[in-house]
């Protein structure tokens, strides 16, 4: 018998025993399943997973909702009133809440028919990062920045005065600080750590060159004439300032007396929680 002729017998016989008992062929029993494949080891030990502090729910980044907006994340560089880029801005990015952003995109749009746009200097900033603060404003031996960002006032001050907080509402994810930009915006040249400081109540011509409107004052200047009402501050300077307040006022923000560039909303998703999650693009994948 050749195998061939061998197999058909064997089905031959299958097929007479299955219709004598009546019922169909039953299903082949599978085959046992082989044995887990054990994991790959290697003989060192593993290499711990970086953690990834994420977002939570709610936070967005400002370039998602209006990527039009300019984003100049001082704190994310050494061009700030501590003079070293601050803990927790990985990278220099705008993070807020929905609402927040959403009112920003609202205040761009009446902005840009008019020939600005809108630049945000800080938006939500981790916790860590006040803490920075706060061990920067007790170290009084640190005066570096001194000469553009408090010219005029004695660093033990600063706590006093409001301008630093052991707390601020831009951890909650619903404060800004921004100001207003001609279109089309010029270019702005770079900071460069250890270059001569300029008061920044000196006149524009003199300050920083910020590609941005004349306030009267840079930003993060730490003095009575950023107060948004400030008696010293007149023409033009006022009206880019009323400008500012006024598009912000109508989709709802609000501001704070002492700094002309502070913003908030009022009805923030996050009234008591204070976050600490960094500034960086692993956040929201
Ligand atoms: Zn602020």
């Amino acid at each position: 018998m050749t195998r061939g002729s061998r197999r058909l017998a064997s089905a031959v016989a299958f097929v007479l025993v299955a219709a004598a008992c009546g019922t169909s062929a039953p299903p082949a029993p599978a085959p046992p399943a082989p044995p887990p494949s054990p994991p790959a080891t290697t003989a060192s030990s593993p290499t711990p997973t970086p953690q990834v502090e994420h977002a939570p729910a709610g936070f967005v980044r400002l370039r998602d909702v209006d990527p039009s907006i300019i984003e100049e994340v001082r704190y994310a560089t050494p061009h700030n009133f501590t003079g070293d880029p601050v803990p927790g801005y990985d990278e220099p990015m705008c993070v807020v809440t929905q609402p927040l952003a959403e009112a920003l995109h609202a205040a761009q749009q009446q902005l840009a028919p008019r020939g600005y746009t809108l630049k945000v200097y800080d938006c939500y900033r981790p916790r860590r990062a006040d803490e920075r603060f706060v061990a920067w404003a007790e170290d009084v031996g640190d005066q570096r920045m001194k000469a553009e960002f408090y010219p005029g006032l004695d660093k033990s001050r600063l706590f006093a005065d409001g301008y630093i907080a052991a707390r601020s509402g831009h951890s909650r994810g619903s404060s800004v600080d921004l100001t207003l930009v001609r279109l089309p915006a010029r270019p702005q040249r770079p900071y460069v750590p250890g270059e001569p400081l300029t008061s920044c109540t000196a006149p524009a011509a003199q300050r920083f060159p910020d590609n941005s409107v004349d306030m009267d004052t840079g930003y993060d200047c730490f003095d009575n004439l950023a107060h948004t009402d400030a008696p010293g501050v007149t023409g033009e300077a006022a009206a880019n300032r009323n400008l500012l307040r006024d598009v912000l006022t109508s989709v709802g923000l609000k501001n704070y007396a002492n700094e002309w560039w502070h913003y908030n909303l009022p009805h923030e998703p996050f009234p008591d929680q204070y976050f600490d999650f960094p500034v960086n693009s692993a956040a929201f994948r």
